[in-house]
């Protein structure tokens, strides 16, 4: 157990920094607590894209800092001659671990190539982490074989807007046009718990007049606010919105002059949408037909409008054509490009944004260039000072990493501030994929699932005890101040990634001063692309309180709002793509009549590393709680105190439970911030999106059973699972999830 003394940098409190969760990157403060004895987070008022708002993790993000779990020094253990792991692990000096890691490293390398080492990173780490590591894959290992945990969260909707606008950026306008907007859909979106402080942007709005729309399967807390919600199956969003097109087409409310200079592709999305009359989607979805011409004239007659969509839609095997078909919504209306208009994919990560343009991607290079494109590879590589020859091409996805694990193909992995066991879909399989290595490498500040995999387990830096900068949902990127010293004898993680490089031969190529020193790199390595840094520099992003990009010279002043005059394809048009819904990968049958859907509360961030070791926050969800129709309840013959047991193709796991009438009859929603027996990806599907190589979250066909079944016939290991999972009476009602 550690007890943790944090050093502040600088004693001229309150220090600021920013909180470490949701993609809104609200501001805080930190200063010593009243008594001395500890510390406290208050909201800033210095930033500007949550002035003075905190949600409940922003003021209990410092917990899992302080929390006695924490990893102080690296641990190793040495695999048994059958392969398998050792529960134990032992202490290591730095020097003992890296060199051990870099040994074994390099053997792999000679003996199966350097395809055999794999990285996965994550959209939380700094833009100079997702940098360095991106490099380190392709210059220090040289494997093509690297890929993060935004494949699982931004992948479909950065897909479509490449193939709509030419560029991805989450939301192509700041926050603060939201309450200009007249119409606001939100698609898929529960704003309220994962990004709470942007809740005052739609509640400024709609006191200004706007009318807001929820599409969702569920009667969120967001959807609370809206003038209409829309509780849609998940699966048919698309079908929901060419019924929108078709209105605005066949009552020709687009804007034809919009259309006509700014775009391609109307006939494709005429051809699309004309079998999708409301009166026909109002029979395959139960929408009706009045519901669906309300939305259609009302978005497309507003003089300004704003759709917003995230993962509901978008983690889906056509989640690249749903929001496609968004974006069809916005282009065919004019609502793009102008004060109060836009489209935009709400970033779950806290660096969703800057975490996919850097290079930790399996097909991309710094700037949001292609690792294919033979004039990126070209100055990436005179910047890093390497022959292009030499960069290795377009890897594989997050989830096809541990296929290639399953089949032998990869050997070794390196896992930086993701935790994929309990993220990853099916991860069972993902468990035993990883257990087939030969040599796993997590750096972490806590002994997670995936750690359990781990022949090394490295402490990583919270993020109070580092700096760098991150690119929020907008698009801003800012300095995020270090507050803490790095815990003596501990090593940034730049560090551990660089010393690594250094033991691999490539040390030359991986000697940073400081983390600003990495920044600089990247901004040079970005001139030029798609997500041009290279106007920033950490003084300008501390002194104009972060810089949009792209911000191509030091006299640019960012780019809040684009696509004012054109797009980003050649033409400078924008591209409508006209859509035919495909079906999910399950369908429901009579072995598994339930879509199971999953997602966020409020209380946890992703696979809840830090967040379950935040007791604020345990209390208020200790366990995942299933939330069900009271129809299905009384078909399973649901009694007080039951939970259910979920049963799908790939795995089973037993949930509280709540009855709500507030979610669609046909579906049941887990939410997936938990690990081991309470983790709901131990039943998600792992079909893939074709081109975004998106899992299929959003949907799997499931069936539902009460749990225990009969008490006389429970077994005793269920029994006790059962007895695990149980929330304490006074958590649940602490939770308000307490069974109805
Ligand atoms: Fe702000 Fe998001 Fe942190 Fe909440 S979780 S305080 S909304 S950054």
């Amino acid at each position: 157990m550690l007890t943790l003394k944090p050093q502040p940098a600088d004693t001229r409190f309150p220090l600021r920094s920013h909180c470490c969760y949701c993609s809104m990157q609200c501001g805080i403060e930190v200063s010593p607590d009243a008594a001395g004895t500890g510390w406290e987070i208050k909201p800033s008022s210095d930033f500007p894209v949550a002035t003075g708002r905190l949600c409940q993790k922003g003021f209990n993000a410092m917990g899992h800092v302080l929390h006695p779990d924490r990893l102080s020094v690296p641990l190793g253990r040495e695999r048994k001659p059958d392969g398998h792991l050792p529960e134990r692990l032992n202490p290591f000096t730095w020097d003992e671990a890296l060199d051990e890691i870099a040994s074994k490293l390099k053997t792999l390398r000679k003996l199966h190539g350097p395809d055999s080492v794999a990285v996965f990173g994550g959209g939380s780490l700094t833009n100079e982490m997702s940098y360095l590591l991106g490099k380190f894959a392709r210059v220090a290992l040289g494997t093509r074989y690297i890929d993060y945990n935004g494949r699982y969260c931004m992948s479909s909707a950065a897909a479509a807007q490449h193939l709509a606008f030419g560029i991805d950026r989450g939301l192509n306008f700041p926050l603060d046009e939201i309450p200009r907007a007249k119409y606001i859909i939100l698609a898929g979106t529960n704003i309220a718990e994962c990004q709470p402080t942007m809740m005052p942007y739609l509640l400024a709005a709609k006191k200004q007049g706007a009318v807001i729309v929820t599409i969702d399967p569920r009667n969120t807390m967001t959807s609370k606010i809206a003038d209409i919600h829309i509780r849609l199956q998940p699966g048919f969003d698309s079908v929901l919105v060419n019924s929108l097109l078709h209105v605005i087409l066949e009552e020709k409310l687009y804007d034809a002059k919009f259309v006509e200079t700014r775009t391609n592709g109307l006939e494709e999305v005429r051809g699309a949408v004309k079998d999708f009359p409301p009166d026909v989607v109002e029979r395959y979805t139960g929408i009706p037909e009045e519901v669906i011409r309300v939305v259609a004239r009302g978005f497309a007659k507003a003089e300004t409008g704003i759709v917003l969509t995230a993962r509901g839609l978008e983690q889906q095997i056509n989640g690249v054509e749903h929001a496609l078909n968004y974006m069809n919504l916005c282009l065919l209306t004019g609502k793009i490009g102008r004060p109060g208009c836009g489209y935009g994919a709400v970033t779950g990560q806290a660096n969703g944004q800057g975490g996919r343009e850097h290079g930790q991607k399996a097909d991309q290079l710094p700037g949001y260039r292609s690792i294919e494109d033979p004039a990126a590879r070209e100055y990436v590589a005179g910047v890093w000072g390497v022959d292009p020859a030499s960069l290795p091409g377009k890897g594989v996805s997050a989830y096809e990493l541990f296929q290639k694990m399953e089949s032998g193909e990869i050997k070794a992995l390196i896992v930086l501030g993701s935790n994929p066991v309990v993220s990853s879909p099916n991860a069972n399989r993902v468990l035993a994929a990883m257990q087939k290595l030969e040599l796993c490498v997590v750096v972490d500040l806590f002994e997670t699932e995936t750690a359990a995999c781990a022949d090394w387990l490295l402490p990583g830096s919270s993020f109070l005890e580092t700096e760098g900068t991150l690119t929020n949902l907008e698009g801003r990127v800012f300095h995020r101040p270090r507050v803490f010293a790095k815990p003596p004898g501990g090593l940034e993680d730049y560090e551990i990634i660089c010393g690594l490089a250094e033991r691999l031969g490539a040390g030359e190529l991986f000697r940073y001063a400081d983390n600003e020193e990495i920044f600089r790199e990247l901004c040079l390595a970005t001139k030029g692309g798609k997500a041009d840094y290279s106007g920033m520099t950490y003084e300008r992003l501390q002194q104009e309180k972060g810089l949009f990009w792209p911000c191509p010279s030091p006299e640019h002043e960012g780019t809040p709002r684009m696509f004012g005059q054109s797009f980003h394809h050649p033409d400078g048009r924008a591209k409508l793509h006209g859509i035919r819904p495909g079906k999910p990968a399950e369908t429901t049958d009579s072995s598994y009549p339930y879509l199971l859907t999953t997602g966020r509360v409020g209380s946890h961030y992703l696979s809840g590393t830090q967040t379950r070791r935040t007791e604020g926050l345990m209390k208020k969800s200790p366990v995942p709680v299933a939330e069900i129709h009271p129809s299905l309840a009384e078909k399973i013959k649901l009694r007080p105190d039951d939970r259910i047991r979920v049963v799908s193709r790939r795995g089973n796991a037993v949930f509280a439970c709540k009855i709500t009438s507030e979610i669609h009859p046909t579906t049941i929603f887990v939410p997936f911030h938990w690990g081991g027996e309470q983790s709901v990806n131990l039943l998600t599907s792992d079909a893939l999106h074709p081109i975004s190589r998106m899992p299929e979250f959003k949907i799997a066909a499931v069936r539902v059973e009460r749990f225990p079944p009969e008490a006389a016939t429970v077994p005793a290991a269920a029994a006790s699972a059962a007895t695990a999972l149980k929330p304490a009476p006074a958590a649940a009602a602490a939770t308000g999830h307490a069974q109805s």
